[in-house]
């Protein structure tokens, strides 16, 4: 059951401020909306995240190369892409509160509502039958059930033929049908729908009338698309390959909200798989399961994913899945992945009158390969590892504590070194010991407020293990190391310290695991 929880996203929302995870962008100018800025914690979480990202896709898999290419590219690439013809969004304005909405979004949380009428009614009749219960008889028998499930396909089914259509009247009138309301003044006074291209554009040039419209990347698989043929041939690469990329994109989003979920300017981490035509599907599936693996190694919840099959997808796909994350907000997609067939390279083939195809030896013939892709936005992983880290627990003595259990690997800062007292030479053991771990961890000093007060300020910032020197490690080199989850402390000797932080904080070990 999705958590939607509107509470949490708040609390995180707040303490990803007061912990330096995450600020609102320009903030002392009252900030720009759906912009942010990564603090002190937060960039370190972040590049964990794209460390144990490349090192998966990229490090791990012999046929897979890195890239990294320029925000700005030529304007024809968007042309070729489909971009600047087909990247809109339907837009749709309340005329009392002003507010303007996605329409295909107004029709999604009209569907979320019966859905969760659904929802109800599955619980209720859980209560009801007790053990008994059988969900997938209920759902596929039930009259009430089977009815709101129908109304939910012919709505699906008249947004599908609008989408493809492009039929924009019968946008509004499926929105008026379904009797949809303003969120913000409850009217159903609508303007007609309107399409929105969602890149930013710019000029490129310095005198008037020279300069020409160049837009922002609104992804960076195109960057990829277009250097195929440079890094095959440099790098003598043979199908299957994949070309991996980490970079920033930029979409002039409607409504952008959520926090980190929609913003306008976000990083992705995208991968295209090159395939021989005919081999897309097979691969398709590997790679789906291949991610899902990833996510899960993380350990952030078994039941926290689902794939979302699409079943009328783009012209040029022929198989496309959303890997979805239960948020706070409930699921949504973190990944999407597309078997997107020869589309892209076959149009900046068209565009371009250069040849972007591979010689095959074993068939003796010249093709353009098919791709598949996968491509997970990094905000938004950021805000899943987040949401199922923040936890706030009552203790046995009463007192409360909010802890982040971010998986060891991906936390901002390893280990803290705490001397339990600021004299008799523990500050300086301390410092010796920090100075020997920080080569190859993040480590952190702290001497200042009581020791239990800076255990608080660790688990807020999700540091896996504390360290604390007293007095008998003067005397016997012993430490004792604290496990942010257990809050278990055991006495060791100092050299185990590297082996504990070396076992368990280290990506190979999640790597292993996938
Ligand atoms: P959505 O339907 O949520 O707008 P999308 O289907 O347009 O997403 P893709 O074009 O498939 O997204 O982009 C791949 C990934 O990039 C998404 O799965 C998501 O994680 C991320 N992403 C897309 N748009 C944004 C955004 N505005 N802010 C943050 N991340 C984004």
């Amino acid at each position: 059951m999705a958590k939607n929880d509107d509470n949490l996203l708040k609390k995180i929302v707040s303490h990803s401020k007061e912990y330096g995870f995450i600020f609102p962008s320009s903030e002392i100018y009252d900030g720009l909306a759906a912009t942010y800025d990564y603090g002190q914690n937060g960039v370190e979480l972040k590049n964990n995240i794209k460390q144990y990202w490349w090192k998966a896709m990229v490090q791990m898999n012999e046929n897979i190369v890195g890239i990294d290419t320029a925000i700005f590219m030529h304007p024809t690439t968007w042309k070729a892409s489909g971009h600047v013809d087909a990247f809109n969004d339907p837009l749709i304005d309340n005329k009392d509160s002003k507010k303007r909405y996605r329409a295909d979004v107004l029709v999604e949380d009209h569907i979320a509502k019966i859905e969760g009428k659904i929802n109800k009614e599955v619980t209720k009749a859980a209560k009801r039958f007790g053990d008994a219960f059988n969900e997938e008889e209920f759902v596929s028998t039930n009259g009430r059930v089977v009815g709101y499930k129908e109304k939910i396909s012919s709505i699906e089914k008249r947004m599908q033929e609008v989408v493809d259509t492009q039929n924009y009247d019968d946008f509004k009138k499926l929105i008026e049908d379904l009797d949809i309301s303003c969120p913000v003044s409850g009217s159903k006074n609508w303007t007609d729908v309107r399409q929105f291209n969602l890149m930013f554009s710019t000029e490129l040039g310095s005198v008037a009338g020279d300069a020409s419209t160049i837009y922002l990347r609104p992804e960076t698989a195109q960057g990829i698309f277009v250097n195929y043929l440079n890094v095959q041939k440099s790098g003598r690469m043979k199908l299957p390959f994949g070309i991996a990329q980490i970079g920033k994109a930029f979409r002039n989003e409607i409504i952008a909200r959520q926090f980190i979920f929609r913003m306008r300017e976000f990083e992705q981490m995208e991968m295209q798989f090159f395939v021989k035509p005919g081999d897309e599907l097979d691969w398709y599936e590997k790679w789906k399961e291949k991610r899902m693996k990833w996510h899960k190694a993380l350990g952030l919840g078994e039941n926290s994913y689902r794939f979302h099959d699409h079943l009328n997808m783009a012209h040029y796909a022929n198989a496309a899945t959303d890997i979805e994350y239960d948020f706070p907000m409930g699921f949504k997609e973190l990944e999407g992945i597309h078997s997107r067939t020869d589309f892209d390279l076959t149009a900046h083939e068209n565009h371009s009158g250069k040849k972007l195809q591979f010689f095959d030896p074993q068939e003796n013939k010249n093709y353009v390969p098919y791709v598949v892709e996968t491509s997970i936005g990094l905000d938004r992983m950021f805000l899943a590892v987040l949401s199922a880290a923040y936890n706030e627990e009552t203790l046995e003595d009463g007192s409360e504590r909010i802890v982040l259990n971010i998986p060891p690997a991906l936390a901002p800062t390893k280990v803290a070194v705490l001397p339990l007292t600021k004299k008799d030479g523990l500050p300086e053991k301390a410092r010796e010991l920090i100075d020997e771990l920080k080569f190859d961890f993040t480590a952190q000093y702290d001497e200042k407020d009581a020791i239990g007060k800076r255990y608080r300020r660790q688990d807020a910032i999700g540091t896996p293990y504390s360290v604390t020197i007293d007095h008998q490690t003067l005397e016997d080199n012993t430490v004792t190391i604290r496990d942010r989850d257990s809050m278990e402390q055991v006495r060791v000797a100092m050299e185990e310290v590297r082996t504990t932080l070396e076992k368990s904080t280290s990506l190979t070990e999640l790597l292993r695991k996938i």
